[in-house]
This record gives C-alpha cells, sequence and structure tokens, in this order.
C-alpha cells in the first residue's frame, strides 16, 4: 500500500485518482497486516485496489466525475467496496471516470481528462478511464469499475490490460450510482484472467438490496465462490497439449466488416489463429442486428438516465445554485450548474423519448429491438460456446480528436453494445498493438463474450491464451 501510495504520487500528471487520504488507507493496510499475522487471512489481504469514484464510500469523498457531486459524502458503502473488504482488499482512493458514466474517452469528467500511460497524447477509453489507467500504470494490482455500454471492456482494451463485465445481475449496484440501472454492471480491472478471478469471486453474489441481483445462476446460487469454482473447473484441460480443443469460437461477421481497422484487425486474427492453436475450431456466425445497437443503447440509455438523475434536484444531494428566486429556479439553476453538457444532451434526449407520442415511437421500438438482439445470441449460442471480436475498432485515439462529436464517439461503441443490452458477461483481453511508433504503442484488447453466467469458463479460457 506504501509503495502504491508513492507510485500515486508520483503519476498525478496521468490524472487517474481524485480523491485519496493515505491515512485512511494505512489504517486498512496496518488491520490486514494484523489478519496476515494470524495466518488465517482472506485471499485479498493487504492487496492494494482502488474504484471508480461511482461507488460509494464512507471514507473518501464520491463525485460520480461530476461536479453536482463534487463534496459529496456518503454514509455508507457499496455493497462491492463492503465485499471486497472483507476479502481484505485495502483501498488506494477513488478514480476518475466520465460524468456518470456517459463517456468513452474520460474526457467528459467534470475534473479533467485521464492520460492513456501507454501514450499520454491519447484517450485512456471511458467511462471507467481512470480504473483502467491505474492498473495499466502500475498505481494499484486491481481496480473496480462499471460497465453500462462497454465501460469495463473498452478502457481495459485502450489501455492493455484485462477487465470483466459479468452477467447482468451477478454483482450488487447496491451503492453504485446509477446510470441506466437495467443496463449498469460493475466489474474488475486487473493485468490477468487469474487477478480478475481473486477480484470477481468475492463481489459476486445475491444481494437482498438490489431488486435486479440474481439470487439462482442456472443451478446454482449466486454466492462468492462461484466464479473461482467453475474457473478451475475449466482450467483442467483433459489434453495439456491441446488446452482447448472442443471448444468453437464464434466470429461474428459483423464485427470484422468495414470501419474496423486494420491494426486492429489484425492483432485480433493473430489471436484468433493462437486460439486455434490451443486447439479450438473458429466458426463464422451472425449478429445481423449489431449496427442497431447503437440506436437501441443511445435511446434506452438515456431515458433511464433522464430519470435516475432526477433526484439531482439541489435539495437532498450535492450542489445548490447560490442564487434563486423560487424553488423551481433553484432546481433548474442547481442542474444547470452542477451538469456537464454530456450529460444534459443525454437528459435532453432521455426525457424525449420518453415524453407522450414518441415513447411509442423510439422508446418502445429499442425495448423490441433489445430483446431481439438478445434472442440473436441466444441462436449464435447454438453454433460455439463463446463469442470473439474487437472490443473497439481502433486502438486508442487523440485526447481531443473525438470530443466534439458525439456521434463520431458513440459509432466507435459498436461492438461492446450488442453484450450490454443483451445483458451477457463479456471481457477484454490483451492481444497486441496497433501500428505506431514503438515508444508511443497503443494496444489492441480483445473480446470474449459467453452466455448467461459464464464468467468462470471465459476467465478460464482467456487465462489459457494469456
Ligand atoms: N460509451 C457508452 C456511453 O457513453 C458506455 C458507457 C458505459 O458503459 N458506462 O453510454
Amino acid at each position: 500500500a506504501q509503495s502504491a501510495l508513492a507510485a500515486i504520487e508520483s503519476q498525478q500528471a496521468i490524472n487517474a485518482f481524485l480523491h485519496v487520504d493515505p491515512a485512511l488507507t494505512l489504517a486498512q493496510a496496518q488491520a490486514a497486516d494484523a489478519l496476515i499475522a494470524t495466518g488465517n487471512a482472506p485471499a485479498l489481504a493487504g492487496i492494494p485496489i482502488a474504484h471508480k469514484d461511482v461507488f460509494v464510500t464512507r471514507g473518501w469523498r464520491t463525485t460520480a466525475g461530476s461536479k453536482i457531486l463534487a463534496n459529496y459524502v456518503s454514509p455508507f458503502d457499496a455493497t462491492v467496496v463492503e465485499r471486497l473488504q472483507a476479502a481484505g482488499a485495502v483501498s488506494l482512493g477513488k478514480l476518475n471516470c466520465d460524468e456518470f458514466a456517459m463517456g468513452s474517452s474520460n474526457e467528459n469528467s467534470a475534473f479533467g481528462a485521464v492520460l492513456n500511460p501507454w501514450d499520454t497524447k491519447s484517450v485512456p477509453g471511458g467511462s471507467s478511464g481512470g480504473s483502467a489507467a491505474a492498473v495499466a500504470a502500475g498505481l494499484a494490482l486491481g481496480t473496480t469499475g462499471t460497465d453500462t455500454g462497454g465501460s469495463i471492456r473498452q478502457p481495459a482494451s485502450l489501455c492493455g490490460i484485462s477487465g470483466i463485465k459479468p452477467t447482468y445481475g451477478s454483482v450488487s449496484r447496491y451503492g453504485m450510482i446509477a446510470y441506466g440501472s437495467s443496463l449498469d454492471q460493475a466489474g474488475p480491472f486487473a493485468r490477468s484472467a487469474r487477478d480478475l478471478v481473486e477480484l470477481l469471486d468475492p463481489m459476486t453474489g445475491f444481494d437482498a438490496k438490489d431488486s435486479t441481483s440474481a439470487e439462482q445462476c442456472g443451478a446454482e446460487a449466486n454466492a462468492a465462490g462461484r466464479v473461482r469454482r467453475a474457473f478451475d473447473a475449466h482450467a483442467q484441460p483433459a489434453d495439456a497439449d491441446l488446452p482447448l480443443k472442443g471448444l468453437r469460437i464464434g466470429l461474428p461477421r459483423e464485427f470484422f466488416g468495414a470501419g474496423l481497422a486494420e491494426d486492429v484487425s489484425a492483432a485480433i486474427h493473430a489471436a484468433i489463429r493462437q486460439f486455434e492453436a490451443l486447439g479450438a475450431t473458429a466458426v463464422e456466425i451472425s449478429l445481423p442486428r449489431t449496427e442497431l445497437s447503437i440506436p437501441a443503447y443511445y435511446v434506452i440509455a438515456p431515458a433511464e438516465a433522464s430519470s435516475n438523475l432526477s433526484r439531482y434536484d439541489g435539495v437532498r444531494y450535492g450542489h445548490r445554485a447560490a442564487e434563486y428566486t423560487d424553488v423551481d429556479s433553484m432546481i433548474s439553476r442547481s442542474r444547470a450548474e452542477g451538469f456537464g453538457a454530456e450529460v444534459q444532451k443525454r437528459i435532453l434526449v432521455g426525457s424525449y423519448v420518453l415524453s407522450h407520442g414518441y415513447y411509442d415511437a423510439y422508446y418502445l421500438q429499442a425495448q423490441k429491438l433489445r430483446r431481439l438482439i438478445a434472442q440473436d445470441f441466444q441462436q449464435a449460442f447454438t453454433q460455439c460456446d463463446v463469442i470473439a471480436g474487437p472490443v473497439s475498432p481502433t486502438v486508442a485515439w487523440n485526447l481531443g480528436e473525438k470530443s466534439n462529436d458525439s456521434v463520431a464517439m458513440y459509432l466507435a461503441d459498436i461492438y461492446t453494445l450488442s453484450g450490454s443490452l443483451a445483458g451477457l458477461p463479456g471481457m477484454s483481453i490483451p492481444c497486441g498493438f496497433g501500428a505506431g511508433p514503438v515508444n508511443a504503442q497503443r494496444p489492441v484488447g480483445l473480446q470474449l463474450i459467453g452466455n448467461y453466467f459464464d464468467e468462470g469458463r471465459l476467465l478460464a479460457i482467456a487465462d489459457r491464451y494469456q
């Protein structure tokens, strides 16, 4: 913990951390030392981690990257925070992110952009950019993040580390500041699949405080130990020379079309050849509504966001305008001052698609598409065991390159949104680098998507490759 705190101090320019409190961290570390001395310490005892600033924490401020929550301190810990602490992990503090997790480049944070440690001219991805950059820069062994439409997989890919979004419902959303509640799911970032198991396993499990928490995962209860057991079971290959023998990897035609950069495509194909060398068979599949996942997502997510963000009214939480004439002007001024441009845009879009006369044309249509997209995946899983493809159509782009063009930014989410709409587990593992100078290499991530509650197997497959 001490050396991690020193590293954070020396790497402030990356802007990955929003709040640190060394005294609090070191007190947790001492408690972990005492546990370790008993010889009966939990698995993560003393391991320094950090949380995306959308998980509420008792000791540290929680801002969700927004000015509206700039001074907010929660009276309780999110379930994810509580469970990782119970597993012995030591918290280093809170990580920068796009405001209310809206973004793909971490340039929407009210507290400044995060820089990608591989090439500080480039973005780390978003919205969990601080979480990915902190692991990539060696500031923490693991971090937490949230993924609504790609915010774990995409920054993991752009920062050359590993990250997993588990099945919707496997990790509690209690104490996670809401963006799009039917899509939001927490998960970990780390350097390897094996490290992800150590973090995801204790995070996982039913929580009565989250109304969409899954109690059962197939025949099994949703509890800590589930991910690790599945990982261990799949990590024992029948054939040591061909550890992935019999595994069918589905390659969706729509993930390899025009729009995929050549350097990314080359790295993904090289990774698939390596899977084949390990015994897997590649099969071509189709996810015919891949392109439609963009408009469907960018209707549903803002609709839910507009509803979730109505709680920031200057009365109960966060910023209140200094000057106002009546209650209405107090609310509207507080919101106008507190929310950034992208958040305001999404509140407008969300309110519009939910309003009378437009609901049927937009929101209902998007929900129907969502169902069809989920069905397409089930059809695909009759032909393959796991789906593989790119996470992002390009390597990390330059800071500022897309920040004035929301649509270009939304289009870059094409390979992550459909899995989110279907609620499926997905991960990103590093699989090479794009074209570019060796002193400023930009990483490429391979996406693996599994069927519901198959995160243990996904991690075991990733571990074979790594
Ligand atoms: N880029 C997507 C968005 O802006 C996804 C963000 C996320 O997963 N939190 O909504």
